[in-house]
């Protein structure tokens, strides 16, 4: 898929047009050409995002590393630095994407708009600011929008499969590491209650 394809299967998936989704599609890219692979099917590739912010669910759509497969790991520094494993080898990718710049009338308006106070005209040329930093962010080269470093990190964990237990209360099924004991009894979280 080329870029505009990319950005927009991850717009569909994200609900709108963002800057912030834009960081996160850029990191993507970078990190599939780096790393010369494609999406991910499996756990060959786990992405440790440093925010949990818009451009995550790029990285979702783009790299394949999602929450449910387990090969996504949030480490919520508030920054927008993604890491990328590939599994067996050395090196992981770190991208950090740095913060666009802002002109002054942008700032003014994106202000107004968050207060609600921006007008129609406002509220277009704001939109119309936000398509051109995203265009921008997508097209520029990666040295001048991204810090990009080899760094050694620890291979994580794969993702485990636990056996389920079934709550003596509410009988729904669990898996075993969440489970509780209550007056002897094997209880889900959702049952178990702090005694006063
Ligand atoms: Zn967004
Ligand atoms: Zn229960």
């Amino acid at each position: 898929m080329n870029m505009k394809e990319l950005w927009e299967e991850s717009v569909k998936f994200h609900g709108h047009s963002c800057p912030g989704l834009a960081y996160g599609v850029k990191a993507s890219i970078i990190a599939l050409e780096k790393l010369n692979i494609n999406r991910s099917k499996d756990e060959e590739l786990v992405a440790i995002v440093e925010n949990d912010a818009c451009g995550v669910d790029a990285v979702q759509v783009i790299t394949g590393c999602s929450i449910g497969k387990g090969n996504l790991i949030i480490r919520n520094y508030g920054k927008q630095v993604f890491i990328f494993i590939k599994r067996g080898y050395d090196n992981a990718l770190r991208i950090y994407i740095k913060p666009l710049p802002r002109n002054e009338e942008e700032r003014e308006l994106r202000k107004k708009v968050f207060e609600r106070t921006a007008t129609e005209e406002e509220k277009e040329r704001f939109n119309k600011i936000r398509q051109e930093r995203i265009e921008y962010l997508l097209n520029a080269k990666e040295e001048e929008v991204a810090d990009i470093k080899w760094i050694d990190i620890e291979e994580p964990e794969r993702a485990r499969i636990f056996n389920s237990l079934q709550c003596e209360i509410c009988g729904e099924f669990f898996m075993e590491t969440k489970g509780r004991i209550q007056d002897g009894k094997i209880v889900c979280m959702e049952c178990f209650r702090y005694k006063e």
